[in-house]
């Protein structure tokens, strides 16, 4: 069975040397990849910029943009599962320059963001090669089952693992508290190693799919 895991921030050019980015670490995509691995299912990861090493025996592949990891999982396709672990720059720069951007003396710059493709939701709705089961995250800072729970409705995927975002959880953290939301309902999983809730998902998805 195929697996494909995104992971990490994207990075969205301001200039080429400034970039719009967040602090997701990629800590949670690539435990799940690895998870993934270890399990048995073949794995594409495909990762936004991240301070990890590849993970051994994963065909990982490094993209900055959010345009440039939909193309890359658009071109993994066909896969039975995906995993969308990754933080998605919701915006990119509209007129990126391709020259260093100066100060001009008005003491203002304006950047004009434009949105970014739903990797998500483009991978749940795809016509002819949706996967089999399609699995997102929701970071929230707050009403975080209400909120992924019409998430899950509004990006079409089958699974959304909710989780709150604080200094010591969720982005840029060792442990995650996690609640699965599925179309039969939630289950909440105690706050833990970020390797311990890759395993757990793992668990899910081979009795999803009746394997030993
Ligand atoms: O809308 P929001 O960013 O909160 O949704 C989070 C989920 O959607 C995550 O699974 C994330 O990987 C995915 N996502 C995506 N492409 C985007 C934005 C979010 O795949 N442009």
């Amino acid at each position: 069975m195929k697996a494909l895991i995104t992971s990490g921030p994207t990075h969205e050019p301001i200039d080429p040397v400034r970039f719009i980015g967040n602090r997701s670490s990629g800590k949670q995509g690539h435990a799940i990849a690895a998870a993934m691995r270890d399990a048995g299912f073949d794995v594409t990861l495909v990762t936004g910029p991240v301070h990890l090493p590849d993970p051994e025996g994963v065909t990982t592949i490094h993209v900055t943009t959010a345009k440039e990891m939909l193309n890359a999982c658009l071109a993994a396709l066909p896969t039975d599962i995906v995993v969308c672990a990754a933080a998605v720059g919701d915006w990119r720069v509209e007129n990126a320059q391709d020259k260093k951007i100066k100060k001009d003396g008005t003491g203002l710059l304006t950047l004009t963001l434009t949105e970014n493709p739903d990797i998500l939701h483009t991978l749940s709705t795809h016509l002819n090669q949706r996967p089999k089961l399609v699995i997102g995250f929701a970071a929230e800072t707050q009403n975080v089952v209400e909120y992924a729970t019409a998430k899950r409705l509004k990006k079409k995927c089958d699974w959304i693992l909710a989780n709150e975002v604080s200094d010591t959880k969720g982005f840029d953290a060792e442990q995650n508290e996690v609640t699965l939301i599925t179309d039969v309902g939630t289950e909440r999983w105690a706050r833990q190693g970020k390797p311990h809730i890759a395993e757990r998902l793992v668990r899910k998805i081979k009795l999803h799919f009746d394997m030993p």
